[in-house]
């Protein structure tokens, strides 16, 4: 399996991390698109969101809230996109939730 985001979580390729505990790693994605711009991954390898059990994602969502408080993203807001297949614009296939915050997100984001 040479998965980009199974080889981060092993510590093969390095990330700026903000959060990590048995089940999830969250990083800084190295092109961001908003002055934060956080990428929350499960430690289980699941291509997409249609193959992840349904407490993974729970989870991932639950997180994220922690890390948007620890990013000081509670008061003004942030975005959470899971984006999944080809038209879904995803590049990665291993499951992740973008978290994008810290300016004014623009909806629909085209
Ligand atoms: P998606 O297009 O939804 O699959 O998102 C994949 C994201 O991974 C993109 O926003 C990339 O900028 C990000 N990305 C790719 N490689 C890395 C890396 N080595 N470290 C952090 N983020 C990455």
């Amino acid at each position: 399996m040479n998965c980009l985001f199974c080889r981060i979580i092993k510590g093969e390729i390095p990330s700026d991390k903000v959060y990590e505990d048995d089940r999830v790693l969250a990083f800084r994605d190295i092109d961001p698109q908003a002055p934060t711009h956080i990428l929350i991954i499960p430690k289980q390898h699941y291509d997409s969101i249609l193959e992840a059990d349904p407490e993974t994602v729970a989870y991932m969502a639950e997180i994220s809230k922690k890390i948007a408080a620890a990013e000081g993203l509670c008061e003004k807001g942030f975005r959470l996109v899971i984006n999944t297949g080809e038209e879904g614009g995803q590049s990665v296939k291993h499951l992740h939730m973008h978290m994008l915050g810290g300016r004014s997100l623009q909806w629909p984001p085209g």
